[in-house]
């Protein structure tokens, strides 16, 4: 998309004489019962202090605990900014978000973590940055506060990354981001079921900004990734943005099958000049047990993208709705 000389966003509304919301934050929910109240409370804090008008979207990703009920006291209590949009079900962190772009009203969207690990206190930042005339920014953790457990996959899902989607993303696992309408619109209208954000932004972004944002250790609660989500995500990732794997194992493919033939020729030679090998049947298994993993993963890799494929033709929807509370009183449930 073609943003060099789009001016930035228009002059900010700000002060409170228009009710229509010029920041809109996005923040998904999943058992957070121990965070919410706080999080409220500093983002509150730090949008006064901002001085944009402003509302937050809570999307409840089927939590299991208390999180629903705390929502709606939220809701009660701050009815002029906080929207509460209830899922079904359990979707998974960025579908949740998705759910919640959907409902945006304001000229800059932000995301953000609910279990505090992104400083709400780093939101004027982001926005700042989109009204420099940046269609996204993206935080980084300078300080990653997590243990290698956490770190290490993440670690391998940038490099994995940066390989399959050209690397434009520093620290892929940062939520805290801000986006401009017009890429959010973007997004609404993609059907994809499995996706990554940052990285689905910024394919429609023009000019995309990073910088460093703040990072606390979870302090209540308990990480919703474990290796399995995370290798899921690294797939949806690769596979929604990338054909570069599969690629890979095609030429693997071949290449393999070059030695291979080469490798007969060298033992026909061999027999020729020197006789029959009796001996290296063990290194023939091994060389075959290789080949047959091999073969493996890429039936596997071929399932991957066949999975999705599958998925997305079947068009069934991403997530459903619930219900939403906001204060125009649409509470009405709708299936995306
Ligand atoms: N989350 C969600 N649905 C899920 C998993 C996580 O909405 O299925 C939310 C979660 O409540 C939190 C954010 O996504 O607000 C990031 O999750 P988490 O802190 O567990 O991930 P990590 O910080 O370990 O990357
Ligand atoms: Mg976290």
């Amino acid at each position: 998309m073609e943003m060099e000389d789009k001016p930035g966003v228009s002059a900010p509304a700000t002060g409170h004489e228009t009710k229509t919301p010029y920041v809109s934050l996005v923040i998904p929910v999943y058992n957070e019962e121990e965070n919410l109240m706080a999080l409220h409370q500093r983002i509150n804090q730090t949008m006064r202090d901002c001085g944009r008008n402003y509302e937050v979207i809570f999307v409840d990703d089927g939590s299991a605990d208390r999180s629903w009920s705390l929502l709606n006291e939220i809701f009660e209590l701050d009815k002029e900014h906080a929207v509460i949009v209830q899922l079904n079900r359990n979707y998974g962190q960025h579908l949740a978000i998705m759910a919640g772009f959907e409902k945006t009203r304001g000229q800059i969207i932000v995301t953000l973590d609910a279990d505090l690990q992104n400083p709400p206190e780093d939101i004027p930042k982001l926005v700042a940055k989109i009204e420099e005339g940046y269609d996204t920014v993206g935080g980084w953790r300078g300080n990653r506060q997590d243990s290698w457990l956490r770190t290490l996959p993440s670690h391998l899902v940038n490099r994995v990354m940066g390989a399959s989607i050209g690397g434009a993303i520093r620290d892929s696992g940062c939520m805290l981001r801000a986006y401009r309408k017009e890429i959010i619109d973007q997004i609404n209208k993609c059907p994809e079921a499995t996706s990554f954000i940052p990285a689905l932004a910024n394919s429609f972004a023009g000019r995309i900004a990073e910088i460093e944002v703040g990072h606390s250790a979870r302090e209540k609660g308990q990480s919703k990734y474990n290796l399995f989500r995370l290798i899921q995500l690294n797939f949806d990732l690769m596979t929604g943005f990338s054909l570069i794997p599969i690629q890979a194992v095609s030429w693997a493919g071949v290449i393999i099958a070059i030695l291979g033939l080469a490798f007969a020729g060298f033992l026909f030679l061999r027999r020729l000049i020197i006789g029959p090998e009796v001996e290296g049947i063990f290194t023939l298994f091994a060389i075959l047990f290789f080949f047959v993993g091999i073969q493996i993963l890429a039936l596997g890799m071929v399932g991957e993208y066949v999975g999705r494929i599958y998925r997305e033709v079947r068009g069934r929807p991403k997530y459903v709705i619930r219900q939403m509370l906001r204060q125009d009183g649409s509470s009405r449930g709708t299936c995306e």
